[in-house]
């Protein structure tokens, strides 16, 4: 038994144990080698249990995966115990609605069928040329903790050596017997406002109308350490003793230290930070000593500030040598607080290791500005946004420590009994313990007796280091009875099928029964998991899967206007007594309705219907639905029809179709919410299904939407499945509610993102997931104190799918500053331009893309001149001067506004996605969305592979593609592979095994060639989809045809139409900035 407020002893909830998933991840891992072959850190560590090798199909159920299958399950192929699976089923089973409770007439068993003539629902989409390896040991419902007693470092890093597996350790090469990191190093004194970062400039004296470029501005050699001769961080350890030259290091190579074995946390002790010292650096050049090119030697431009341009100099720019993302390779060590102050954290792009001191870490909470100005107005001088990402359940790194469990039992955490404040690391005991200030409210609130505990010298509670709600930023709080209004609810999967002629034709619905039947088996098991079936076209119907009857009972609702659920007992029964009866039922699903010819699709009704079964508890309602709902409530029409003229000549309403066409649906996803019912869509269609309207339910109630257009029963089903895979096995909560608080002076402004809201303060999520983040905007209603800190917590309450209700707290607490060249220097890149991009999107119904487009342009404008006007020295009006912070969000505004969502041209519903798609993107990929990375891979045959597995990225530039390249480029959300018209045969034969470009065809299945090449080529996607955590729809891209259209539409440094090219819009904002100024 736990103390009150100790440590909780077990219980710790197995989905969210960060190693456990971790283990699990890497355990699925197909390809051993390809793992092996990553050597260092970089990137291995987020994969999604679906990673399978790239160009594979689902696995088949049958006895591929390793290991036996879970209790209960018979593999497709194998007959099941019951006799034979049946086929047809008979048509005589419209039931009439009569009064009274619904009741369903004339029942009628599937007759069997004969063997299909080859196509068993697995079998669509193609045969899996192997199978995801097991899913490790399935937790059970209520496993004991494997943190029961805390292990100095994570158990999963106990065992890991050189050899194992996606976790390649990364202890200094020098630790084994070299010197550890001096422990002064940690409390080291750091000046709030530090030594200035160096700029990086880029310009051309006012006289002089050449612009020369400094050959130095490119990037270094990378491996070569970035940090060394870069003027100290305005946060951190003056970086000369952080990082001394090579040699008298005591930890060697500097960034690419993380090779050899050992733990992350080096034997106990943290190895430095190489780069964490101030925000990292992205760009090349950034550590180069002030560079004003072609200007003659004058007085040094400010810290800080990053480039000046000469507009008139434009035809001599050299497109290299501007501002750009590099790679950083190698592994950041982060400590959220270091000498008792916050450290800004590395960008959401890289490849980082929290350690948690004190602040959460920052996949959990990212400001988009590391200090708080104090004022209003200094906020507004800025022009900068003041918001939170918050993504609660982040999936760590699996090298960090999980994130710990406290119980306080039944009295529950300690709170500010003002503001409800979590107790958290911020908080000041005063009065010998007897009390404590709030960090929030400054409430001076009474110790709980049972919670009270002496003062140290230093002033902090004596047993401040063993609780880790008094030292750790993030901690989930065991919810005590306070905090339920019923029992935790159930894990309940509803799969909703659209079985219409259409979605049969196009083998949408054997994709989608193959992929559930597949997924299914990675349900949890026990009694808590529960799940239910239906399918519809005009009509809805259910399927009665209780063990006792031989065969799933068929029934059906006929009245889409206003529906009912027949039998709500018997249509959601848990997994374990269902099992068989699902899996026979989907296998036989698309040959019973093999000659349906009903085209109507009554979407609405089917999701009310399927609601009201689930009613009772709530639960997760999965919906694969391949054409625009025509019937019953919630019906749609083709308005893309009347609208596309008005797209195409750009006129001012044509972003009307990008609002919903009416409320029906929204009022039917707020009731959802309110019942805890979320929605998740995946569209698999070839037509117009106005996205736009459907897309208010997933949003409404903490789900997503799944795009897949043109579906391809050849190529699609392979994502299909992964993505269902992850969407079921990833770290989820269900009926949560969320909240954030400020310290004075600071409120919240918005919540953005997938959920419901009710009361101003909480947002209701019914669903929410590793993969969800939620802007939370802020606002001054008061002035703060310089030299103070500003806290920020993220309280989430949800249920485990193992039934525990949690509290996940999470805690950031930043200085706050009066001084403006403050903010410029501590602004977060990767937040401030989520911030923007989701703005965009949230705007882009309500208003003519054009205004939407200016919008983001002015963003960036009015940052730039703020900084121009009020931070620096360089007086000459022909130079473009850029925080160094900041330094690439020219680049970044000038990629959304050639993005999917803001370009003119392009498809309702691709855009309707596309802005979907960023209404709950985490940090990590807003940027990759707009500003893919690129990879040559034709020459990676006769490259020996380095550390990295993933090559150094490629400006998006046409001038970098030839015609003898190969080339891949990945968003996060879809893959496109360009070969070029002159590619070596050799190549195109082994990574294809085509001889020729024009053999390229748009239904392209990639397959692993049996050469070193082609699974070198494997192993890089692989690699990009456990970063990404999304399997990537995969096209191959020609030259000469819609495909390479695509893939150029990725350059967004080019020219493209009206749209300027990267060097022109740089000139375009330079311009802009010259005359706002006096
Ligand atoms: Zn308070």
């Amino acid at each position: 038994m736990a103390t009150p407020g100790g440590p909780r002893q077990g219980n710790f909830p197995p989905n969210y144990n960060s190693n456990a998933l971790a283990n699990n991840m890497e355990n699925l891992q197909i390809n051993q080698s390809n793992q092996q072959q990553s050597g260092n850190f970089g990137g291995s560590a987020y994969r999604p249990p679906n990673a399978t090798p790239f160009g594979q199909q689902p696995p088949r159920f049958s006895g591929s995966r390793p290991g036996p299958p879970p209790p209960g399950v018979f593999l497709v192929g194998q007959s099941p115990p019951s006799g034979p699976a049946q086929t047809t089923f008979s048509p005589s089973l419209v039931s009439a609605r009569s009064t009274g409770p619904p009741a369903v007439t004339q029942p009628a068993f599937f007759a069997s069928r004969p063997p299909p003539p080859g196509a068993s629902p697995s079998s669509i989409g193609g045969p899996a040329t192997s199978a995801p390896s097991g899913f490790g040991p399935r937790p059970g419902p209520f496993p004991s903790s494997p943190l029961t007693s805390r292990p100095a470092f994570p158990p999963h890093m106990v065992t890991s050596g050189p050899a194992s597996n996606g976790s390649p350790s990364f202890t200094p090469v020098l630790s084994q017997d070299g010197p550890r990191l001096p422990p002064a190093i940690s409390s080291m004194p750091r000046p709030l406002v530090g030594p200035p970062q160096p700029p990086t400039m880029l310009s051309s004296g006012p006289s002089s109308q050449t612009l020369q470029m400094h050959p130095s501005f490119g990037a270094r050699p990378s491996g070569a350490s970035s940090a060394i001769g870069q003027p100290a961080p305005p946060f951190s350890a003056p970086p000369q003793s952080m990082i001394p030259p090579p040699g008298s290091l005591p930890f060697s190579a500097p960034q690419g230290m993380l090779q050899s074995s050992g733990s992350p946390y080096g034997m106990q002790t943290w190895p430095p930070q190489p780069q964490q010292v101030s925000p990292p650096p992205l760009v090349s050049g950034h550590m180069q000593q002030p560079q004003m090119f072609g200007m003659p030697p004058g007085p040094p431009p400010l810290p800080n500030q990053s480039m000046a341009l000469n507009q008139t100099a434009q035809s001599k720019i050299n497109p290299n040598q501007i501002p750009r993302l590099t790679s950083s390779s190698g592994v950041i060590l982060h400590e959220t607080r270091q000498g008792n102050q916050a450290n800004p954290p590395p960008p959401a792009t890289s490849d980082y290791i929290v350690k948690d001191t004190g602040n959460c870490s920052p996949r959990y909470m990212r400001c988009t500005i590391n200090q708080i100005p104090c004022t209003v107005d200094l906020l507004s001088t800025s022009a900068m946004q003041l918001a939170l990402l918050v993504q609660p359940l982040a999936l760590p790194h699996p090298s960090e420590e999980a994130i710990q469990v406290v119980d306080f039992g039944e009295n529950g955490p300690v709170r500010c009994s003002r503001c409800k404040g979590y107790i958290n690391p911020f908080m000041k005991f005063i009065d010998l313990g007897k009390r404590f200030i709030c960090n929030f409210c400054g409430f001076r609130d009474e110790t709980p007796r049972d919670y009270h505990c002496n003062l140290g010298p230093d002033g902090r509670r004596r047993d401040a280091d063993e609780r880790p709600e008094l030292c750790r930023g993030t901690v989930d709080f065991v919810a005590s009875k306070e905090y339920m209004v019923r029992d935790p609810m159930p894990a309940v999967f509803f799969f909703l099928i659209d079985v219409s002629m259409n979605a049969i034709q196009t083998g949408a619905t054997a994709a989608a029964c193959s992929a559930i039947n597949q997924v299914i088996a990675d349900l949890p098991e026990g009694p808590r998991t529960m799940v239910g079936i239906a399918t519809f076209d005009s009509t809805i119907h259910f399927y009665n899967l209780k063990r006792a009857l031989q065969q799933p009972l068929m029934l059906i609702v006929p009245d889409v206007q206003d529906v009912y659920t027949p039998l709500h007992s018997d249509v959601v029964v848990p997994l374990s007594e269902c099992r068989q009866h699902l899996e026979i039922l989907l296998e036989s699903l698309p040959t019973m309705f093999q000659n349906n010819r009903t085209a109507d699709s009554a979407f609405g009704a089917a999701i009310k219907a399927a609601f009201l079964a689930m009613k009772s508890t709530g639960g997760r309602l999965l919906v694969f639905q391949s054409v625009l709902p025509s019937i019953g409530i919630g019906s749609l029409s083709t308005r893309e029809a009347e609208g596309r003229t008005n797209v195409s000549t750009g006129e001012k309403e044509a972003h009307k179709l990008l609002q919903p066409a009416d409320k029906s649906l929204k009022t039917m996803a707020i009731e959802f919410a309110e019942y805890q019912v979320s929605v998740d869509l995946f569209i698999t269609t070839q037509t117009y299904v106005d996205i736009t309207s459907l897309s208010v339910v997933p949003r409404t109630t903490g789900g997503q939407v799944y795009y897949y257009y043109p579906f391809s029963a050849l190529s699609d089903p392979a994502k299909l499945y992964n993505d269902l895979r992850w969407n079921v096995t990833r770290p989820q909560g269900f009926e949560a509610v969320m909240r954030v608080r400020c310290s004075q002076g600071i409120q919240v402004q918005e919540y953005s993102g997938n959920f419901c809201k009710r009361i101003p303060t909480d947002v209701d999520l019914p669903a929410i997931d590793c993969d969800k983040a939620i802007m939370v905007t802020l606002k001054h209603d008061d002035k703060l104190q310089e030299g103070s800190e500003c806290a920020f917590q993220c309280a989430l309450l949800y249920t485990s799918i193992y039934g525990q209700r949690r509290i996940r707290v999470s805690t950031l607490s930043l200085p706050c500053t009066s001084i403006l060249s403050n903010l410029f220097r501590s602004a977060d890149m990767d937040a401030q331009f989520s911030c923007i991009l989701k703005q965009a999107a949230n705007e882009i119904p309500s208003a003519p893309l054009t205004q939407v487009r200016d919008q983001a342009t002015n963003v960036c404008v009015n940052i730039l001149y703020s900084y121009r006007k009020f931070c620096s020295t360089v007086s000459s009006a022909g130079q473009l001067i850029l925080p160094e912070a900041l330094k690439l969000l020219p680049l970044y505004i000038l990629a959304l506004l050639k993005s999917r969502g803001l370009r003119s041209d392009g498809r309702i519903d691709d855009k309707s996605f596309w802005i979907n798609y960023v209404s709950p993107l985490p940090t990590p990929l807003v940027i990759p969305l707009v500003y893919p990375r690129m990879i040559a891979i034709h020459d990676l045959d006769e490259k020996e592979s380095d550390d990295s597995i993933i090559p150094t990225p490629i400006p998006l530039s046409s001038e970098n593609i030839t015609d003898e390249g190969v080339y891949l480029i990945e968003n996060g959300e879809e893959c496109l592979i360009y070969a070029g018209d002159s590619v070596q045969p050799n190549v195109l034969q082994k990574l294809f095994g085509i001889s020729a470009v024009t053999e390229i065809s748009n239904q392209f299945v990639m397959q692993q060639q049996d050469n070193p090449y082609s699974k070198k080529v494997n192993a890089i996607i692989n690699e990009i989809r456990g970063q990404r955590c999304s399997y990537l729809r995969l096209r191959l891209c020609r030259k000469g045809d819609p495909s390479g259209v695509a893939f150029f539409s990725y350059m967004v440094e080019d020219k493209m139409g009206s749209m300027p090219s990267y060097v022109e819009y740089l000139i375009h904002i330079h311009r802009q900035i010259q005359n706002k100024m006096p």
